[in-house]
């Protein structure tokens, strides 16, 4: 079941990449997922090097392998697909620049494809892509040369590779869109761990837990409470370390037929500020309840340019569904919601000053689904930190949380509203 549609998603993923030239052909053998990591090529060593003029990314290997690099505007990136490989880099590394670059990210964003992103500091053209097979005691390498372009040739060039990804990518689009058919009348709960792969979310100052990690094992603990429930089908966006893009989230729930999508987050402050603390649930709105909710939406929202996907080629209808009059139902389902969940949550974790704010996130934007977004507490604040990453907090909360679930659809089901979807 959950399992069954999951895998669909990414080897739709999967397929949209591959078709669009993104990814070597190795990724899209599924057996790789079962091979344990040892066999996985090796990352040992990444360093830039050069200047303005031209900048030179290199990553040394246990072995050969096949790459894709292109470009992305606005920000300008260059994203360097790859096959599944392990990061053996130390925990800064990526953070310092040089050259055309200004930082860099690598991860997983499915079984069998890894991704590595560089931030640059305007556009750029990549000259060569490469990689040299070890040779006289030396590794493996994979060698990106950039070099500065303006920006109108950099966005010639990048018109003639989206016109190419987009014909494919709506071509697999559609090949996704059937429904996994189920007899199982229960309702279908999708939980929503953000980030991962190589988008890591918040990160703790104080110890390094990243906020991809956090969310996931509170997810997970979340899913088998309430499969235990019996009540309901359970199907989560991920549920190992890999990134998946904001609009397949949404897109998951809607081709499921999900009936609730609650999206599990941990937040952050800047500035090494320790206060903020407790949990805050939120719904979607066009307008922030104030700049806090606003700044946490945007920071949100950032994590497909972290990940390096592609928004040129997304379609419209994820932006203009905030404006869809057709919503407002699913709207008082999610704040209804929400409410129920504040209430549970609050015999069992912190909570916000104000627990219950609206803002414009992207993983919010389903106008079939009722959805809310969770941010369990701040990473940067120590006291919030240690229950997040303490079992017992974590079964805790989720207790609570399965029972705001059990009081929505009971109240659903007693209520004569209409149920989310069915129009
Ligand atoms: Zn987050």
């Amino acid at each position: 079941m959950s399992f069954r549609a999951h895998k669909c998603l990414l080897a739709a993923i999967c397929g949209a990449l591959f078709a669009a030239g993104f990814l070597p052909a190795a990724a899209l053998d599924r057996s790789a997922a079962r091979t344990p990591s040892e066999d996985y090529p090796v990352v040992s060593e990444a360093r830039l090097m050069g200047d303005e003029t031209r900048t030179r990314f290199v990553a040394d290997l246990s072995r050969g392998i096949d790459l894709a690099a292109f470009t992305l505007a606005d920000p300008y990136r260059v994203v360097v697909d790859v096959p599944q490989l392990v990061f053996r880099l130390p925990a800064k590394a990526g953070e310092t620049g040089r050259g055309l670059v200004k930082a860099f990210r690598f991860g997983l964003v499915m079984q069998g494809g890894s991704r590595i992103v560089l931030d640059v500091t305007g556009p750029v053209r990549v000259d060569k892509a490469f990689v040299l097979d070890p040779v006289d005691g030396q590794p493996a390498r994979l060698v990106v040369d950039l070099v500065a372009a303006d920006r109108d040739s950099f966005m010639r060039n990048l018109a003639i590779e989206n016109q190419a990804r987009r014909a494919s990518t709506s071509a697999n689009r559609a090949e996704r869109e059937p429904v996994a058919k189920t007899t199982d009348p229960r309702p279908l709960v999708v939980l929503d761990p953000g980030h991962g792969g190589l988008d890591s979310g918040t990160i703790a100052p104080s110890t390094g837990d990243n906020e991809k990690t956090i969310v996931l094992d509170f997810a997970l603990k979340l899913r088998d409470k309430l499969e235990k429930t019996g009540k309901y089908r359970v199907a989560m966006t991920r549920s190992d370390d890999h990134f998946v893009p904001l609009s397949d989230r949404v897109r998951f729930a809607r081709t499921n037929q999900a009936a609730l999508l609650i999206s599990i987050h941990a937040d952050a402050l800047a500035h090494r500020d320790t206060k903020g603390h407790g949990a805050t649930v939120y719904t979607l709105s066009e307008t922030a309840s104030d700049t806090e909710a606003a700044r946490l939406a945007d920071a949100e929202n950032r994590a497909d340019l972290i990940a390096g996907v592609d928004l040129s080629a997304e379609p419209d209808d994820v932006t203009d569904i905030l404006i869809d009059l057709a919503q407002r139902e699913t709207k008082s389902f999610s704040m209804h919601f929400a409410r129920g969940m504040v209430s549970e949550i609050k015999t069992s974790a912190r909570l916000n000053e104000r627990p219950l704010k609206a803002a414009g996130f992207r993983v919010l934007t389903a106008p079939d689904v009722p959805s809310v977004l969770v941010e369990l507490g701040f990473v940067t604040n120590p006291q919030d930190l240690k229950l997040l990453t303490s079992d017992a907090w974590r079964a805790r909360v989720a207790d609570s949380m399965v029972q705001a679930i059990a009081t929505f659809f009971a109240t659903r089901i007693a209520g004569s509203a209409p149920a989310p979807g069915s129009n």
